[in-house]
C-alpha cells in the first residue's frame, strides 16, 4: 500500500521521536517508523543521564569546551554548540513533559559527575534515564498526533531527484511491503554498534540507517569514531555504568594499579572516553587521531 505523510522519520529512539514531535508541532503530518516498539529502541539502555550546564557556576561555554576537548577536538565544533546551548532548556522541557529527574533535598535538580565533565552536571533518573525519556517522549508523540508505524522494518530510501521523498518499508506481522510518501524523511535509524563484539549495543543496533544512506547515494562520514567504553566487562559485553566512575569507583588493571595515574594523573577516572581513532595522550589537551 501507499501512505502519504509531510515527514517520514526512520527510527524511534530519542532522536526519532524527538524530531518527529519538534515537525508535529510545527504543523506537519508526521510518520515514524520502528522495527521494534519505540520503547524498545535501544536508548532504553542509556542508564547514567544526560549532560547540560544549569547550573549557577556552570556555563555552556564550559559544557562544549569539555565536550571538545573530550573528542580530542575532533568533533564538529558547530554542533557540539549548538547542542551545548539548547540542552539546559531540553532538561527543563523533559521535566515539564514529566520525566522526574532525580532532585536534591532542597528540590532542586540534582547532578552526577560524569567522565571528561569539569562540573557535575549529569541529569539523571536512577539508572533509568533513557528508559524515562523514551516512555515520555512515545506519550508525547503520540498526544501530538504522530502515525506510528511499529514493527515495520525500513529497506530503502525513496529518492526523487536526489532528494529524500519517503521509504520503502516490510510490516514485519504481514510480510507486505508498502511506500511511505512523504516531503521530507528523517533518517534517525540509529547506530551500528554490533558490527563489533563485544559491544554494549542490542542486537537490533545493525547499522541500518548507515545502510538506508549508503544505498541512496550518500557519502557516510567519520566511520571510524566508534567508542570504546571503559567499564565494559570483557567476554558478555555487559555495561557498568559511567556513573560508578563519577561517584568515585576506581579502575584497576591485573596488578590492582590504578593504572590511570600514568596516563590522565589530573583527572584519574574522569578522564573523558576514547575511541576507535586516538591513542591517548594523558591530560595534555588530547592526542593525535591514527587514521
Ligand atoms: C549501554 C548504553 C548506555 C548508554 N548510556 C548513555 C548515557 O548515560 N547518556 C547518554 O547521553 N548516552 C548514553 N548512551 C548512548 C545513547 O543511548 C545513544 O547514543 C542514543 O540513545 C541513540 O539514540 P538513537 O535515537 O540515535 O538510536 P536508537 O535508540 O538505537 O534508535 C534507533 C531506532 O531506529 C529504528 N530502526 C533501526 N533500523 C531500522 C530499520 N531498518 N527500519 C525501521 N526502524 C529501524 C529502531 O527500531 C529504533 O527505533 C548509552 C548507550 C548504551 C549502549
Amino acid at each position: 500500500m501507499i501512505f502519504d505523510h509531510d515527514v517520514v522519520v526512520v527510527g524511534a529512539g530519542l532522536a526519532g521521536m524527538r524530531a518527529a514531535l519538534e515537525a508535529a508541532r510545527n504543523g506537519a503530518d508526521v510518520a515514524i517508523v520502528s522495527k521494534v516498539h519505540p520503547v524498545r529502541s535501544h536508548s532504553n539502555a542509556a542508564q547514567g543521564g544526560i549532560n547540560a550546564a544549569l547550573g549557577k557556576d556552570d556555563s555552556w561555554e564550559s559544557h562544549a569546551y569539555d565536550t571538545i576537548k573530550g573528542s580530542d577536538f575532533l568533533a564538529d565544533q558547530d554542533a557540539v554548540e549548538v547542542m551545548c546551548e539548547e540542552a539546559p532548556n531540553d532538561i527543563i522541557e523533559f521535566e515539564h513533559m514529566g520525566v522526574i529527574f532525580y532532585r536534591n533535598a532542597d528540590g532542586t535538580l540534582g547532578t552526577r559527575a560524569f567522565g571528561g565533565a569539569s562540573q557535575a552536571r549529569t541529569y539523571f533518573v536512577g539508572d533509568i534515564t533513557g528508559q524515562a525519556l523514551l516512555i515520555t517522549l512515545y506519550d508525547q508523540i503520540l498526544k501530538a498526533g504522530v502515525k506510528v508505524y511499529e514493527e515495520w522494518f525500513g529497506t530503502t530510501l525513496f529518492v526523487e531527484n536526489g532528494v529524500c521523498r519517503g521509504l520503502v518499508a516490510l510490516e514485519l506481522l504481514t510480510g507486505e511491503l508498502h511506500l511511505l510518501r512523504a516531503k521530507a524523511g528523517v533518517d534517525a535509524a540509529g547506530g551500528g554498534g554490533r558490527l563489533y563484539e563485544p559491544s554494549t549495543n542490542a542486537l537490533i543496533c545493525t547499522g541500518d540507517g548507515y545502510a538506508l544512506a549508503y544505498r541512496a547515494g550518500a557519502p557516510l562520514m567519520d566511520m571510524e569514531m566508534v567508542q570504546y567504553h571503559p567499564t565494559t566487562l570483557a567476554g558478555s559485553g555487559f555495561l557498568m555504568t559511567e556513573a560508578a566512575r563519577g561517584e568515585g569507583a576506581y579502575l584497576l588493571d591485573a596488578n590492582g594499579e590504578r593504572f590511570l595515574k600514568k596516563y590522565a594523573p589530573a583527572k584519574m577516572e574522569r578522564r573523558a572516553r576514547r575511541h576507535l581513532a586516538c591513542r591517548d595522550d594523558g591530560d595534555r589537551g588530547g592526542s593525535r587521531p591514527q587514521r
